[in-house]
C-alpha cells in the first residue's frame, strides 16, 4: 500500500470512482462516504457509495443518501458499477471480509483501490493507496485531513461538514472519548464557521426514534442485563423474539452496549443479538481490556482496542456460554487496577 499523498495526483482528472464502507454502516461509515462523494463530485469525478447493506433509518436525513446503492437490492447495478470503476474508496473498514457479499466484486476489480481507515491490523497488500491511523477519532476526521492535505480546504461545503461532523460525533461517543483530540475540535470550529448547525445533526441522530426503540432499550436493561461482578463484565444477550416484539430495525440497537459501561467498575461490556443470518457480539471496554484482540481470538471479529465487534455462526445459548468460559480466562486481567 502506497502512501496517500501518492493518491493526490489522480484527483486531477475526471475518474469513474466507487466508494464503499463496511455492512451495516453507522455514522462514521456512511458520514465519510457522503462527506467525500460531495468532495470528489464537486472536483468533477462521476461519483457512486455502494452500500454492502441496508443503514438505519436515522441516517437518511444526511445529503445524498437517497444515492447511496444498498448492494442487496440492486446486486446487478452495483455489480456493473464496481466493474466499470476506475477507483474504489473503502472507508471505515480494513478487511475485505467487512463488506458482506460485496467482497468478490471489489476483489475481482483490476483498478486503484484507496483505504482511508482507523481500525487495527489493515489487510495493506489489498489496497493500492491508503492511509490506516488507529489514533484518528473516525474516518470522518481522516476524510477531513484527505481534503486539506490534497490542498483543497476551501471546497469544503456545508454538505460535506455535515457528513464529516456527524461521523466524528457518533465514533467519538459525542466529543467524550479518549480519541476526541484537539484536531477533532480545531475540524469541528472549521465547520461552525461555515455555518453548520450541530445542534440539529444531534437531533436528527439522537432524537429521532419510534416509541419502540426505548421501549426495547427499557426491556433489555430490566430484562437481559447480566452483570458478572467478579469479572467485572456486563452482557447482554437479545433473542429474536424481542426483536420481533418490538418491530426491531438496523440500527434501533445502536449504543445499547454503552449504557453497561456507566455501571461503576464494569471493565468489559458485551451484547449478542440474534440476527437472522448470525449472532452478533459487539464489545467496549474501560480500563486498559483490549476488545480488539478478544474478539479475534474469540469471536471472528475485530474494530479498536475500546470498541469492536464480533460474530458468531452458533445458536444464542452456544455462543453466549462459549462467553461465560472464555472470559475466564481473562479472571485476573478485569480484575487488575
Ligand atoms: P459495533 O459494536 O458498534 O458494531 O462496532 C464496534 C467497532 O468494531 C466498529 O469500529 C466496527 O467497525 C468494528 N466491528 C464490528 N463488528 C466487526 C467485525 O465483525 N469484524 C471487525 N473486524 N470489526 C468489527
Ligand atoms: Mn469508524
Amino acid at each position: 500500500m502506497q502512501s496517500i499523498e501518492a493518491f493526490f495526483p489522480l484527483l486531477n482528472q475526471p475518474k469513474k470512482i466507487v466508494i464503499t464502507t463496511h455492512q451495516k454502516p453507522d455514522g462514521d461509515a456512511m458520514g465519510s462516504s457522503l462527506g467525500l462523494y460531495h468532495f470528489l463530485t464537486g472536483l468533477g469525478h462521476s461519483v457512486t457509495v455502494i452500500s454492502p447493506t441496508n443503514w438505519a433509518s436515522f441516517l437518511n436525513w444526511m445529503p445524498a443518501v437517497n444515492t447511496v446503492i444498498d448492494f442487496e437490492m440492486y446486486q446487478h447495478k452495483a455489480k456493473d458499477i464496481i466493474a466499470e470503476a476506475e477507483v474504489i474508496f473503502c472507508l471505515d473498514f480494513n478487511t475485505l471480509s467487512r463488506i458482506k457479499h460485496v467482497e468478490p466484486s471489489i476483489s475481482k476489480a483490476n483498478c486503484i483501490k484507496v483505504l482511508i481507515d482507523h481500525h487495527q491490523q489493515p489487510q495493506e497488500e489489498a489496497f493500492t493507496y491508503g492511509i490506516s491511523n488507529t489514533f484518528k477519532s473516525s474516518t470522518c476526521e481522516m476524510v477531513y485531513d484527505f481534503i486539506v492535505a490534497s490542498g483543497n480546504q476551501d471546497k469544503i461545503s456545508l454538505d460535506i461538514a455535515a457528513c464529516l461532523y456527524t461521523g466524528t460525533m457518533t465514533d467519538t461517543g459525542s466529543f467524550r472519548f479518549a480519541s476526541t483530540t484537539a484536531s477533532v475540535h480545531k475540524m469541528v470550529a472549521h465547520f461552525l464557521g461555515l455555518g453548520l448547525k450541530h445542534s440539529v445533526i444531534h437531533d436528527n441522530m439522537f432524537d429521532n426514534f419510534l416509541e419502540n426503540r426505548l421501549r426495547f432499550t427499557g426491556n433489555a436493561l430490566l430484562n437481559r442485563m447480566e452483570v458478572y461482578y467478579e469479572y467485572n463484565t456486563a452482557i447482554m444477550c437479545i433473542p429474536k423474539s424481542d426483536l420481533k416484539k418490538f418491530d426491531i430495525k438496523t440500527g434501533d440497537s445502536e449504543g445499547l452496549v454503552n449504557y453497561m459501561q456507566s455501571i461503576t467498575g464494569i471493565k468489559l461490556a458485551a451484547i449478542v443479538i440474534d440476527r437472522d443470518e448470525e449472532r452478533k457480539w459487539s464489545f467496549r471496554s474501560k480500563g486498559g481490556f483490549d476488545v480488539n484482540e478478544f474478539a479475534r481470538n474469540h469471536f471472528e471479529g475485530g474494530g479498536h482496542k475500546m470498541a469492536a465487534g464480533g460474530r458468531s455462526s452458533d445458536s444464542l445459548e452456544k455462543t453466549y456460554s462459549h462467553f461465560l468460559t472464555v472470559i475466564k480466562q481473562y479472571e485476573a486481567e478485569l480484575n487488575k487496577n
